[in-house]
């Protein structure tokens, strides 16, 4: 009665597509998987139509970049009502932002002598929600390196000879985005940054839970995320943020987990939310 509640497919830069996630969760015998792409949520309704077919649950997700103070912050969004004009606005906003930053690297690589298109680019990522690990794969293509970690330290990862920031939200508009399409917001991977300092800003714009299990936590972070969580009455959450089978140095789907009553717990506040605000 697990579930992996930080997933990504091919709408963004996973590479396994959401029907396939959804074979793979009902392969390893998990009740419920969320589906938290980058800026869209275009795989969300391929995944909940093969969610129905093999009784897998899916909850609908996002995970929004955020910004503050130079501190980069991510922020998931569960439960979202995928038709909310507020949320697809602003999501064609953010995919458009994507594509300008790419086409700005590929401009980059290409003065430093390597052939490469943003044609090539789009048709590799083949989703709106275009991002490095993209760029990454046509520049293995191109024969400059030789895996995705490569290509991040020499030529795409921050502040090497390609790097291009990416537009960011700030993180209540963040937070407000997800809650005005119905959603639950909760903060990602609190221990990339120490994002957790910004927490009484997150909580006052109305942040509801926190991700204390993630792959890239120690065990000592679960457990301060843990206590943390339960002094302030946040839903504890947590995910693989799987990107994909092909990823060699990928977290697999299903290696973080938690219990299913952090679903519950989801859809809990949802309705408290929704209620409150009619
Ligand atoms: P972007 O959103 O375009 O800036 O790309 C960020 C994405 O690239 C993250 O969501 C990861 O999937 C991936 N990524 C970031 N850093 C690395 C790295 N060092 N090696 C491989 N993939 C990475
Ligand atoms: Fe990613
Ligand atoms: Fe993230
Ligand atoms: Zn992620």
């Amino acid at each position: 009665m697990s579930a992996d509640l930080h997933i990504h497919t091919t709408a963004s830069d996973g590479t396994d597509g959401p029907e396939e996630v959804v074979c793979r969760a009902k392969i390893l015998g998990l009740k419920a998987i969320a589906v938290t792409d980058h800026d869209t949520v275009d795989g969300v309704e391929p995944a909940l139509a093969a969610g129905r077919l093999s009784d897998i649950e899916v909850v609908t997700g996002v995970e929004l970049g955020a910004q503050y103070l130079g501190k980069e912050l991510h922020l998931l969004g569960y439960s979202i009502d995928t038709d909310n004009h507020i949320l697809k606005d602003k999501l064609s906003f953010l995919i458009g932002e994507r594509k300008s930053r790419i086409f700005k690297m590929v401009q980059k690589v290409q003065n430093l002598g390597i052939p490469v298109s943003c044609e090539e680019v789009l048709a590799v990522s083949r989703s709106g929600s275009v991002g490095r690990p993209h760029l990454a794969t046509v520049l293995i293509k191109a024969g400059v390196v030789n895996n995705i970690t490569e290509a991040f330290n020499k030529y795409i990862g921050f502040g090497c000879p390609a790097y291009v920031p990416r537009y960011k939200l700030h993180p209540v508009e963040a937070i407000n985005i997800i809650n005005k399409a119905g959603g639950v917001s909760v903060l990602a991977h609190p221990g990339q940054n120490n994002a957790h300092e910004l927490l009484d800003m997150l909580m006052n714009a109305g942040l509801a839970g926190l991700e204390v299990y993630h792959p890239a936590h120690s065990r000592e972070q679960e457990y301060f995320y843990f206590s943390l969580a339960r002094e302030h009455g946040l839903i504890i959450t947590g995910g693989s943020d799987y990107h994909g089978h092909g990823h060699k140095t990928g977290n697999h789907l299903g290696s973080v987990t938690v219990p299913y009553g952090s679903v519950k717990e989801i859809v809990k506040k949802k309705w408290y939310n929704n209620g409150r605000k009619t």
